[in-house]
C-alpha cells in the first residue's frame, strides 16, 4: 500500500474511472438475466455494488492518498477480477463503455488513442449515459421491445473487425452468441 498510495494521481483516477463502469455493467448484466435469462448472481452482483459505491463515497480520502482508502480501491479492482473469474465472463465488469474502450484500443475503427485505459472508459462512459437514459425512459413508458438485429451485427463486425483479420478469431471466441 505504501507504494501503490504514493502512484501519479492520474493513474489513481483511471483506476477510479475503471471502476465506476460497474453501474453500467452491472445494469446490462440484469437487463440480459431479464431478457434472454442469462445466469445472474445475486450475491457477487451485491460484492460489486457495495465495494463500488464504497470507493465513490471515499474519492477525496483516496485523491489525498490515504492508504487505508487506497487499500478499498484496490480491493475492489481487485474483487473486479476475482468476480469475473467466478461467473466465468465478462458481463460483470465490462458495458458498453468498455466495449468502445476495447474497441479503440484494438485500432480497428481509429489509430491510436494516447490514453489510459480508465480515460477511455470514463469516455465511453459519457458517450453511453445518455443512451441508458433514453433505454430508461422508454421502458418506464412502456415502449420497450427486443429487436433481433444479429444480421447487422454480423455485417457490422466483419466489416470492422475484418480490416484486421480479426473477424475469424472473434467468431470463435464468441461462439454461437454471434
Ligand atoms: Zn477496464
Amino acid at each position: 500500500m505504501n507504494i501503490f498510495s504514493k502512484a501519479p494521481y492520474r493513474l489513481t483516477a483511471s483506476g477510479i474511472s475503471d471502476l465506476m463502469d460497474k453501474y453500467t455493467a452491472l445494469v446490462d448484466w440484469k437487463i440480459s438475466h431479464i431478457i434472454t435469462g442469462e445466469y445472474f448472481c445475486p450475491t457477487i452482483h451485491k460484492l460489486e455494488m457495495e465495494a463500488v459505491t464504497e470507493v465513490e463515497s471515499i474519492l477525496d480520502n483516496i485523491k489525498s492518498g490515504n492508504e487505508e482508502c487506497m487499500e478499498k480501491l484496490m480491493y475492489a479492482l481487485l474483487l473486479s477480477g476475482l468476480a469475473m473469474q467466478m461467473i466465468g465472463n465478462s458481463r460483470l465488469a465490462f458495458g458498453a463503455e468498455h466495449h468502445i474502450s476495447h474497441l479503440w484500443e484494438m485500432t480497428v475503427i481509429n489509430e491510436h488513442i494516447d490514453a489510459l485505459h480508465g480515460e477511455k472508459v470514463s469516455v465511453g462512459l459519457i458517450m453511453y449515459l445518455d443512451k441508458y437514459e433514453k433505454i430508461l425512459q422508454t421502458i418506464e413508458s412502456d415502449k420497450c421491445k427486443v429487436i433481433d438485429n444479429a444480421e447487422f451485427e454480423t455485417a457490422l463486425l466483419k466489416d470492422t473487425f475484418g480490416r484486421k483479420g480479426l473477424y475469424e478469431g472473434i467468431l470463435a471466441e464468441n461462439g454461437e452468441s454471434l
